[in-house]
């Protein structure tokens, strides 16, 4: 099983993941609402957006901008259970079980971590 900063490094590969970038509005917001905040909200989308056998707007349910938490599913390949698949190989159409929210919860929140300190 390969670990956070493994796939961290992995997603670098990609020019697509790596065109995701917090921008400076996006960091002050996080400053300001705190990272538990932001961890309540990934964990939000991750359960009600990604988590369900089946979702209706499978494939577009992550917004390619707008929030730090979208961004960071974009760079991660956690947007949708179809980059899951690809990405991670997670299979499609069953339910994710909480360990395996709690996964990309954590590689999300790695993610937002790292740009806020600039790497
Ligand atoms: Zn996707």
């Amino acid at each position: 099983m390969q670990t956070i900063d493994e796939a961290l490094d992995k997603l670098k590969a990609s020019k697509f993941r790596t065109g995701f970038a917090l921008k400076e509005k996006d960091k002050v917001y996080i400053r300001e609402n705190g990272i538990d905040t932001i961890r309540r909200h990934a964990q939000d989308f991750v359960r009600e957006r990604l988590a369900p056998a089946f979702i209706p707007n499978a494939g577009k349910q992550t917004p390619m901008h707008g929030y730090p938490v979208f961004l960071a599913q974009h760079a991660c390949a956690c947007c949708c259970r179809g980059c899951l698949n690809k990405w991670y190989h997670v299979p499609q159409s069953i339910e994710l079980n909480e360990r395996q929210q709690q996964k990309i919860v954590n590689l999300l929140m790695a993610w937002i971590e790292r740009q806020m300190q600039g790497k």
